[in-house]
């Protein structure tokens, strides 16, 4: 009875007239894009407006939980009525019905945050003529002016008694007015421009239907015409029982992929699901998908992230981000649980037992797919890894009691070529006396290639991991071995080539001359300076103490950390470069000193150019390069 109770006019100041209200400009770029795109599958408004009406039967549901009189009376359902002398297409729905300001809002600005974001993202779509974004960014209800030249939307709110009516050409703006409608819910009235006529078949929306929204859980029914004068009958469409609900066997992969679509609000194909079931203590089904492409928040500070919550079947809340690890949140899905409470809230969730059993599973179930799909579908796997596997490697940061696992789905790229190695793969091809598992830190493929920390382990024919995303300087902490080998860093000082001990001994105690000079010389930027095993066509390289940073992250760091006291490396010298034996003749001679000097400034320097760090004064070290150019070039002029 609820439901005909009249608000007073405070609480309900809407005015009672016809009223117009222009577009936010967002909406009315986003409109201009969808009326005058080229974009060949406008069928998608229908999949768009099914699955609004599902989510409003859902949210009245939800709400009748707890005020038992906003539960509709019949059958709550979705019904699709064409007109065709009217030339209109409209869908019911017993939803939750909106408001006087509920129409101008949600029908008339975006709420979203990032709409720039989504606009530019949607320009660059719409010139192609893919609107795919459009369910994304939840700007869903506009693909209807795909195929109408003019929308009603006509609703009346759960708990009220007034209707209104949303009336707009996709012009500049739209109306509202007064409208009646008999219970609670929302008519989408479409009426269809001439290209789109099509759509007042019944069977051709039967069709629809089936192939985009049949795992809807309302039911849809579609009006057919009584032939010679009988009375209009309604037929049931969708076969209705949540997808995830069913065994697996009785899925097909075209349902599995449209319900990917519906949960995500994408248009791609998802590269892999996990259908499941978990009995015991905890009871609760899941459906997860892994998307071919990123959504467009995945790097953005606040990404929205989670899966999508049933209890009982009832639907709870979307974007649930309890249920799913962040670097897991390229995930979408579902999960439905027989122990939550029906009420249950963020909050809730936020400390609840169930949640962690729950988030455990989740993560089990999306680790076990990756698995699958690294195994039977290689190239697939690729495809994830290049798009997710920078969010991905944040787990071996968050998830220590994980690392095995992950670690075996981690992908590099390397010195051995093109493509992805995984460690495994590294492992079976490592060379003999290899001891370890080689990487290197840095900001690019190009700028470690060439690093001169790599020479003694290409000589050496020994692999080296390239990890050049920021997250791999934390996320390589984690992960010390792998299947009993350690992993150590190219510019570690600690590397062990594998000579024997006597050797290296011995050559460490070379140079010792120049190595004094170099150490009081170069005081302010060296802890050490020793020679090398690590060379062979360099002169110098600089290496990282334990514990230390590698130079583009203390970059990094040194950027947003004030104060931050500058790390001081190792400088190592390669006993057998001509010009370390020469600059070390001329020191044990106490010859040329000062030109010793400066040329052991140039030697740190050019250590610093080598591996792509910023040399402090860059005007002096080009003065003195050019002062040495000049005298080998007026020597060579001589001799000429
Ligand atoms: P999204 O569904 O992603 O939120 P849409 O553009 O499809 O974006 O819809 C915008 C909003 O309009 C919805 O969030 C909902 O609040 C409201 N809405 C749309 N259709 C209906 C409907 N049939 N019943 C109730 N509310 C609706
Ligand atoms: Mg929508």
């Amino acid at each position: 009875m609820s439901e005909s109770h009249v608000e007073s006019p405070a609480e309900n100041p809407a005015p009672k007239a016809r009223t117009e209200h222009v577009f936010q400009a967002e909406v009315e770029q986003v409109l201009r894009l969808v009326v005058h795109s080229l974009y060949s599958n406008k069928e998608i408004f229908l999949r768009e407006l099914l699955s609004n009406a599902s989510d409003a039967l859902d949210k009245r549901r939800f709400r009748a939980l707890t005020d038992p009189s906003l539960a509709p009376s019949g059958e709550p359902g979705i019904r699709l009525e064409a007109d065709a002398s009217n030339k209109t297409l409209t869908l019911h729905d017993d939803g939750i019905g909106m408001t006087h300001d509920e129409l101008v809002t949600h029908l008339g600005t975006i709420a979203k945050s990032g709409s720039r974001e989504l606009l530019e993202a949607l320009g660059r779509a719409g010139e192609k003529g893919d609107l795919s974004l459009i369910g994304q960014f939840g700007v869903g209800f506009y693909s209807a002016f795909l195929v109408a030249d003019r929308v009603e939307v006509v609703s009346r709110a759960a708990g009220q008694s007034d209707a209104w009516c949303w009336a707009s050409d996709a012009k500049r703006a739209f109306t509202l007015e007064p409208a009646t409608r008999e219970a609670v819910g929302t008519s989408v009235v479409l009426h269809l421009g001439a290209d789109h006529l099509d759509l007042l078949r019944a069977w051709k929306l039967e069709e629809l239907v089936r192939r985009y929204s049949d795992f809807l859980p309302w039911p849809i029914e579609v009006r057919h015409d009584g032939k010679d004068g009988e009375a209009p009958s309604w037929k049931r469409v969708n076969q209705g029982r949540p997808i995830w609900q069913r065994a697996a066997s009785e899925v097909t992969k075209e349902q599995y992929v449209e319900f990917y679509r519906h949960v995500s609000h994408a248009y791609d194909e998802p590269l892999a699901w996990k259908h499941f079931r978990v009995e015991g203590s905890q009871e609760f089904a899941g459906l997860l998908y892994v998307p071919t492409q990123p959504p467009f928040d995945l790097f953005s500070p606040e990404p929205k992230h989670g899966i999508r919550l049933h209890v009982k079947r009832v639907f709870i809340m979307e974007d649930c981000d309890q249920l799913l690890p962040r670097w897991l949140r390229f995930v979408r899905g579902v999960v439905d649980s027989e122990d939550l409470p029906l009420n249950v809230s963020r909050e809730l969730l936020q400390d609840s037992r169930l949640t962690r059993v729950i988030r455990k599973q989740v993560t089990r179930q999306v680790l076990d797919a990756l698995a699958q799909l690294e195994v039977e579908r290689p190239e697939d796997y690729a495809t994830f890894w290049k798009t997710f596997g920078p969010v991905f490697k944040e787990g071996l940061h968050y998830e220590p009691d994980q690392v095995e696992r992950l670690s075996k789905l981690l992908r590099y790229e390397s010195t051995a070529g093109e493509g992805w190695v995984s460690l495994a793969a590294y492992k079976a091809r490592m060379k003999e006396g290899q001891k370890a598992i080689y990487y290197v830190l840095g900001e690019s493929r190009r700028q470690i290639e060439s690093s001169p920390h790599l020479e003694g382990l290409r000589k050496r024919g020994f692999e080296v991991l390239y990890m050049t995303d920021s997250v791999d300087a934390f996320a390589v902490q984690a992960l010390s071995e792998f299947d009993g080998v350690p992993l150590v860093s190219a510019t570690s000082a600690e590397l062990d080539l594998g000579e024997g001990d006597d050797a290296a001994k011995e050559a460490q105690g070379g140079l010792a001359a120049l190595r004094e000079r170099m150490r009081v010389r170069l005081e302010a930027h060296v802890s050490e300076v020793r020679t090398s095993t690590r060379l062979t066509d360099s002169p110098a390289c600089l290496v990282i103490p334990e514990g230390g940073l590698a130079p583009h992250m203390e970059r990094l760091f040194r950027a947003t950390q004030q104060g931050l006291p500058a790390q001081k490396r190792i400088l190592e010298i390669n006993p057998g470069h001509p010009l370390v034996v020469a600059l070390e003749t001329l020191t044990e001679n106490k010859s040329e000193l000062e030109g010793v000097d400066e040329w052991i400034d140039l030697l740190f320097e050019q250590a610093l150019v080598a591996e792509g760090s910023p040399i402090e004064d860059p005007g002096r070290f080009t003065r003195r390069l050019t002062a040495l150019l000049t005298d080998a070039a007026t020597l060579a002029a001589r001799g000429s």
